[in-house]
């Protein structure tokens, strides 16, 4: 038995269909006998290929049965940094009304942390019927391995069958987590969400495949079904005003000693805006030339009292720190107006900021992919065009 996966010497012919099979070059003839090496991914294709002899079996005893139908109604992640609810928290929120309407089932709130009690009102204005909190001074900012636990301790207890995060650095960060401790799957950076009107499971859907396909997936073996959801994609829920829902307190869950201690809290200096809140963002790529040359692209952002992204050309060549970076590697941002600057559209970069309202290019080449994707495109030399709109905002 290797990596639960075994072959069954009795019935294996030596006739090598599953080496030829294997995608990873996972398995060798010894003996005439097939042998499986720590290659194996457990990807299942050849027991396809072995189906006429049945000698390969996979055993997935990593999963175990669920009893389904004890999980019921919406639950969503209470993201929180520095005593403020995230911004994503209302979208997360307006995500799961939507399905509430769908499902007929109350919503909840995981709220776990220190000194978090005064936000659990806030999450129920929002039309939360629950807040499930355990406010502890030993819940530190960034203590994930323990609020890891303390999640999914929650939610084995109180069964949602849907659960929700931000797609945020946080949220990337603690859901898998939590997934993997209660051996579900996660869907991550979720654009869709929507509940099958027949068998009432969650449609999560996420662009794949660099944004060429959207990709629709189920989770139907498995509670609770998590997905994380896309920053500034999902409607914000709107305060409800005098909302009903109560604060239960969840407190008599042990909680464990963390293994992370955090030496220092060093927030980035920028003069412009997080590009993930932004309305306005200015983008500069490696036809700046120099990294002295985002000056221009940071003047234009504040001209228009936006945030700066940049593409990972420019980000590798050391221009502009990572967390600026649009696209699949970096983030992905839903502002008003984005305006790319010398940048060239490589399809990485589209698949983190395609879904902007208004996209205004500027680049040299007319044949330059951006402007397949743009609304407004400027065929022009940046550092003729960039100043020139400076000037035309400032005297507007
Ligand atoms: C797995 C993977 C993940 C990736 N993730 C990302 C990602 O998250 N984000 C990302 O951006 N990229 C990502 N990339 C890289 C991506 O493929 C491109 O290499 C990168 O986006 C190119 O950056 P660029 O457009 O700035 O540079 P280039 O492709 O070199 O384009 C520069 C553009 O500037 C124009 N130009 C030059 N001079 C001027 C001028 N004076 N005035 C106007 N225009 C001018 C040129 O015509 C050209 O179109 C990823 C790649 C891989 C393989």
């Amino acid at each position: 038995m290797s990596n639960g996966i075994k072959v069954i010497k009795d019935k294996c012919v030596g006739c090598g269909l599953c080496v030829k099979s294997c995608p990873y070059g996972a398995i060798e003839l010894i003996d005439k006998k097939a042998v499986i090496n720590e290659k194996c991914t457990l990807c299942g294709v050849c027991v396809d290929a072995c189906r006429k002899f049945g000698a390969i079996v996979i055993t997935r005893n990593t999963f175990r049965g669920q009893d389904i139908a004890a999980y019921s109604g919406i639950c969503v992640y209470a993201e929180h940094r520095q005593g403020k609810l995230s911004s994503i928290v209302p979208e997360i929120i307006g995500a799961a009304r939507e399905l509430k309407k769908d499902l007929s089932k109350p919503i909840c709130a995981i709220l776990v942390g220190k000194d978090v009690s005064a936000m659990a009102r806030e999450i129920i204005s929002y039309g939360v019927d629950e807040v499930l909190m355990i406010d502890n001074p030993k819940i530190g900012d960034f203590a994930e391995d323990i609020q890891a636990q303390l999640v999914a301790d929650i939610l084995t207890e109180k069964k949602p069958e849907i659960f929700l995060g931000g797609g945020t650095i946080i949220g990337r960060s603690l859901l898998p987590k939590v997934a993997a401790k209660l051996l579900t799957g996660l869907t991550a950076d979720c654009t869709e969400l929507a509940i099958d009107p027949d068998e009432k499971i969650l449609h999560q859907t996420r662009p794949a495949f660099g944004g060429n396909i959207m990709a629709t997936i189920l989770c139907r073996n498995h509670r609770p079904q998590m997905a994380t959801v896309r920053h500034k994609v999902m409607k914000p829920a709107d305060i409800v005003e005098g909302y009903e829902g109560k604060v239960t307190d969840m407190s008599h869950i042990a909680i464990p000693e963390s293994q992370i201690e955090v030496l220092e809290f060093v927030e980035e200096q920028t003069e412009t805006v997080n590009i993930a809140d932004a309305d306005f963002i200015v983008s500069g790529g490696r036809g700046l030339k120099d990294p002295k040359n985002f000056k221009l692209i940071e003047d234009l952002a504040k001209a228009l009292g936006g945030a700066v992204g940049a593409s990972r050309a420019a980000v590798d060549a050391d221009w502009i720190p990572y967390s600026h970076q649009v696209g699949q590697t970096g983030k992905t941002v839903n502002p008003n107006i984005y305006v790319a600057c010398g940048i060239s559209g490589a399809i990485q970069h589209l698949a983190g900021m395609k879904s902007s309202d208004i996209i205004i290019a500027i680049n040299s080449d007319p044949e330059a992919p951006i402007f397949d994707v743009a609304h407004y495109g400027i065929v022009g030399d940046l550092f003729e065009v960039v100043p020139e709109m400076i000037k035309q905002i400032k005297g507007a």
